[in-house]
């Protein structure tokens, strides 16, 4: 439809003329726009797969660094990763580049079949300034041309570098195609019976240009900049569109990068938009050419397939996880990223495409929770799981709250003397109907949920409270989450805030901290752990050997302790090789001022074995269990 202002002008332009060719040739004009309006159906997907070729070939010209090599015996190949890029995201599935004397030099996988014997023949004719050539592939079924194949001359920025035979899906732009033929062909219709004949010849022209200018609005209005890849709102449309076909086998995958906040705050927001660049074109790569690919959020990911088989499904979503596993090459070193996947089936799992994408974000926070780095389908037993985590979520924020939650204290023994030195404080919810709720998992909700600043600064008031009653040589210890560390400064506060309020010692307060805090911001975490040391508390480190990290890594941390994790003391007697290890951690940790606290000991002779490789202090069932306050020794 015209804007206002373009009616105006239009009318201006044309009222003079129009009206006086109106009556000889409106029979004529009638007829030219039966004859048009057919012409406009039959030459669209032949304009939009030029249209959209062209501007693939002139991105790769533009784009890709060391375009020229892609036409030479031996791509580049830095010029390799962003020609993946460019595939996929206008609908372009598969190409093929000749160089100027016709020889074919880079295909895409999928391209079926070998370069035609005439390829020569028509590089040449196509430099020399021949016209691009089309050709629609049409399928069997319902829909009007599903793929075309255009020929075209690629130039670059110091004149032509070859030709590409490149494959578009028009399934893809197809809805657009046919909504702006029939609009044309109705503004058409009515702007030839206001006004005349003369008039229509202009406004088409002018159509033209604004269609062309509306389609790539709409192209951009379709796709994620970053990526190339659909965005959400389209994905959505086109998973509506192929759930409504009769018979259809449709499937969503959602997926996320394991870890990638951490990531992205360890090596920046540049190498992160890398990454994710990297893994939209590994995903393209991997599937198959009806299916979609589209970046639904930060590092989430979804495929439309094209099937609702189980079997092949299972086997996409592996091939996968072990492409987006293998190493990334950013910010100029080899990183290593996993991913997780949630399935969901058309017509299995719920119909409609968003409770299909909901079903499949299910399966995917199944996986998440099952160890990551792995694929799970939909079930409909995951909805009432996640109606309870809501409702859960509910009932912790009324616990806190009410103040119900209580604490727990653990015994810390000098492995020496057997003297007793302290408590670790551990959080207890004790549930009206479920009895107490592990910490693992309500700490976890409190982390989703944004409780946890709230709960870890309760639990750091009560311990300190609890502990300031204890006689002056026994010290408490408390777990943070890395959550606690988000907003600058904030946890420095709180702890001079519950020490303020306890009276307790600073020196008898130790903060347990864990790996994967390090990992994260690595600079105002620093800068927190320094303050807090200043404050006059000890840092721990937290469950040491479940992470990446060595010792070697952790000298540059104010840490004061280093607590191994409960599994070196569970496999101390079936490996002799275990021993070795804690013997070397403690010197080592000796060495860097710090003590260390051996956790999980269960038996006599864990605490013997420990004790003999040097562990400072011991933890566990055997030494005391978890205890309310009241019931301390
Ligand atoms: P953690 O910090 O490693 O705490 C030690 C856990 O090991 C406790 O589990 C304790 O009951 C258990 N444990 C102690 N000795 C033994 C033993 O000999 N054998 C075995 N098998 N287990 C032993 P709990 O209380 O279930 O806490 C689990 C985790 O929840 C804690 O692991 C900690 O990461 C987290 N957590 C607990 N309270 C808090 C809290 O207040 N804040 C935060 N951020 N995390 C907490
Ligand atoms: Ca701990
Ligand atoms: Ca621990």
């Amino acid at each position: 439809m015209l804007s206002p202002p373009q009616r105006e002008h239009f009318a201006r332009l044309s009222l003079g003329r129009a009206v006086a060719l109106w009556t000889a040739v409106l029979a004529l004009a009638t007829l030219l726009v039966a004859l048009r309006l057919h012409g406009i159906a039959e030459r669209h997907p032949e304009e939009d797969a030029t249209r959209v070729a062209r501007g693939w070939t002139q991105q790769l010209g533009r784009a890709v660094p060391r375009a020229d090599s892609l036409f030479g015996p031996a791509p580049a190949p830095r010029a390799l990763l962003p020609l993946a890029g460019l595939r996929g995201a206008t609908g372009v599935y598969a190409f093929r580049l000749y160089a100027v004397d016709g020889r074919a030099t880079l295909a895409s996988q999928d391209l079926p079949g070998a370069a035609p014997a005439d390829a020569a023949a028509r590089v040449r004719r196509l430099l020399a300034g021949g016209a691009a050539s089309v050709q629609l592939h049409r399928s069997g079924d319902d829909r009007a041309a599903v793929r075309a194949e255009v020929w075209l001359p690629v130039g670059g920025e110091s004149g032509p570098l070859g030709a590409a035979e490149v494959h578009v899906d028009l399934d893809e732009i197809a809805a657009v195609t046919t909504r702006s033929a029939m609009a044309a062909g109705f503004t058409a219709l009515a702007g030839l019976l206001g006004v005349g004949l003369a008039g229509l010849l202009l406004w088409r022209s002018h159509a033209r240009g604004e269609r062309s200018a509306r389609e790539h609005m709409d192209y951009l209005a379709q796709h994620d900049p970053l990526t190339g890849a659909l965005n959400r709102a389209s994905f959505v449309v086109a998973l509506q569109r192929a759930t409504q076909r009769p018979g259809a086998g449709v499937a969503v995958l959602c997926l996320d990068l394991d870890r990638f906040r951490e990531f992205n705050e360890w090596l920046g927001r540049g190498a992160g938009d890398a990454l994710l660049r990297q893994v939209a074109a590994r995903l393209r790569a991997m599937v198959r050419s009806g299916d979609l690919v589209a970046r639904l959020g930060s590092d989430e990911f979804a495929v439309l397939a094209d099937t609702a088989d189980a079997e092949a499904l299972a086997g996409l979503a592996q091939r996968i996880v072990d492409s987006l596993k293998q190493p990334y090459a950013l910010a100029g070193r080899s990183c290593e990223v996993g991913a997780s996947i949630g399935i969901a089936l058309h017509g299995v799992d719920g119909d409609g495409a968003d409770k299909l994408v909901q079903h499949a974000d299910l399966a995917l926070a199944r996986a998440k929770a099952d160890g990551r780095g792995a694929f799970r389908f939909y079930d409909a037993r995951l909805d009432d799981e996640l109606q309870r985590r809501r409702r859960l979520g509910v009932e912790l924020r009324d616990a806190l709250a009410g103040n119900s939650l209580a604490l727990h204290f653990q015994p810390l023994q000098e492995a020496a003397s057997g003297r007793i030195v302290g408590y670790e404080a551990l959080a207890r919810w004790p549930h009206p109907e479920r009895g107490f709720v592990p910490p693992t998992t309500f700490i976890a909700l409190a982390e989703q949920t944004g409780l946890i600043e709230e709960l870890g600064t309760w639990v750091l008031h009560a311990a300190c409270a609890e502990a300031a009653g204890w006689p002056d040589e026994l010290t408490v210890a408390v777990n943070l989450s890395p959550a606690q560390f988000r907003r600058d400064g904030a946890i420095v506060e709180t702890v001079a805030h519950a020490l303020a309020r306890s009276g307790l010692a600073p020196a008898r307060l130790e903060l347990e901290i864990t790996e994967s805090l390090l990992m994260a911001r690595t600079e105002p975490v620093l800068q927190a752990l320094h303050a807090l040391r200043a404050l006059g508390v000890r840092i721990a480190m937290d469950d040491f050997g479940t992470g990446y990290s060595s010792l070697a890594h952790l000298w540059r941390f104010p840490l004061d302790r280093v607590k191994l994790d409960r599994e070196f003391t569970h496999n101390l007697a079936g490996d002799a090789k275990v021993g070795v290890i804690v013997g070397s951690v403690v010197s080592m940790a000796h060495a860097l001022g710090m003590r260390v606290t051996a956790e999980g000991v269960e038996t006599e002779a864990q605490r013997q074995a420990l004790a003999t490789h040097g562990c400072d202090e011991l933890q566990g069932f055997l030494l005391g269990r978890p205890q309310p306050p009241d019931r301390l020794a």
